[in-house]
């Protein structure tokens, strides 16, 4: 299937979970979406009824056929290096700017990870329906910005969308006045974001990027599939930090759809995953088959902090 994987990135406030809400309301998985969401229910009641919700971050939607893995990124200070990592699964991000607001430190502070890191941006100028909205001033306040941070050529040649993720609406135009729904935002998304490598006949390489927890099945590594396919309860290498190997058996694979993650038999090279199955996997530890071990470069990781969600 094709892939497409962004992270989203924005100040606080400046209206994240609002456009990502909506992307998902008007994208084709929503019945889907809704059918899973109960089967999910089924399997998964005791941890849901104690509130456990893990991999609550990620969400993907489905469009034109096209599925597109949209990563969040923390509003706060980055623990750990988090961004960075976020940024290495990912192939563009979307910046979302409030129109009335611009350019605010966070925007900064993101922005320039995801330029660092060679990503090039879709604008979004969002909240165009706020009452002293100004887009022409918060787009010149980011390519200021950009400018700053020292944006090359390619990033600096960004697609802008105008946006109300509130009302569901995104266009090409700042007058807004032929803005129907979230179409031009996802349209952008797919034809302007890479899709990433999708060698699937190769032996298999993954990297846990994020650590996720759950008392039911323990840690869990949450990455990119570099190449290769991953299989439930194939016997997979880990390469650890210091080199040496360990065997163990996928116990859980997941995918997102809409806002869960589902399991699944069987996942593919270019998609984001999670897996269960090695108490003490590690963030920049390389998932191989037996036998094929090669290690990825180790992530950078600040301090030996684990991502925990209860
Ligand atoms: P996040 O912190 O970036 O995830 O922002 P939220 O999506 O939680 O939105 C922050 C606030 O802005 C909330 O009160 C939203 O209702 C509001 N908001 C989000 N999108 C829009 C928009 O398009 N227009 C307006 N006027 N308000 C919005």
């Amino acid at each position: 299937m094709d892939i497409r994987n962004i992270a989203i990135i924005a100040h606080v406030d400046h209206g994240k979970t609002t456009l990502v809400d909506e992307l998902l309301k008007q994208s084709e998985k929503k019945n889907a979406h809704e059918a899973i969401q109960e089967r999910a229910m089924d399997s998964n009641d005791i941890e849901r009824e104690r509130g456990i919700t893990i991999l609550a971050k990620n969400t993907a939607i489905e469009y034109k056929g096209v599925r597109i893995n949209i990563l969040d990124t923390p509003g706060h200070a980055d623990f750990g290096g988090e961004v960075e990592r976020i940024m290495k699964m990912v192939d563009a991000v979307v910046l979302v700017v409030d129109a009335y607001e611009g350019s605010m430190p966070q925007t900064r502070f993101v922005l320039k990870k995801a330029l660092e890191s060679g990503l090039k941006p879709i604008v979004v100028i969002n909240k165009i329906d706020r009452a002293f909205a100004r887009p022409t001033e918060a787009v010149n306040e980011v390519f200021d910005l950009f400018i700053e941070l020292e944006a090359n050529e390619a990033q600096l040649d960004f697609p802008i969308i105008y946006a109300s993720g509130i009302k569901g609406l995104a266009s090409y135009n700042k007058e807004f006045d032929d803005a129907v729904d979230m179409k031009p935002l996802l349209d952008t998304i797919i034809e302007y974001v890479p899709a990433p490598g999708q060698d699937v006949q190769a032996s298999l390489q993954f990297q846990p990027a994020l650590l996720d927890y759950n008392e039911y099945v323990g840690r869990i590594g949450i990455g990119k599939i570099i190449r290769g396919t991953i299989k439930m309860n194939q016997m997979v290498s880990c390469v650890r930090l210091d080199g040496t190997i360990k065997q163990f058996r996928v116990q859980k694979l997941f995918s997102y759809i809409g806002l869960d993650r589902i399991e699944v038999a069987e996942a593919y090279a270019g998609d984001i995953v999670a897996i269960a199955g090695l108490p003490d996997i590690y963030v920049g530890e390389t998932v191989c088959e037996i036998g094929q071990e090669e290690a990825l470069p180790i992530l950078h990781i600040d301090e030996p902090t684990v991502q925990m969600t209860f």
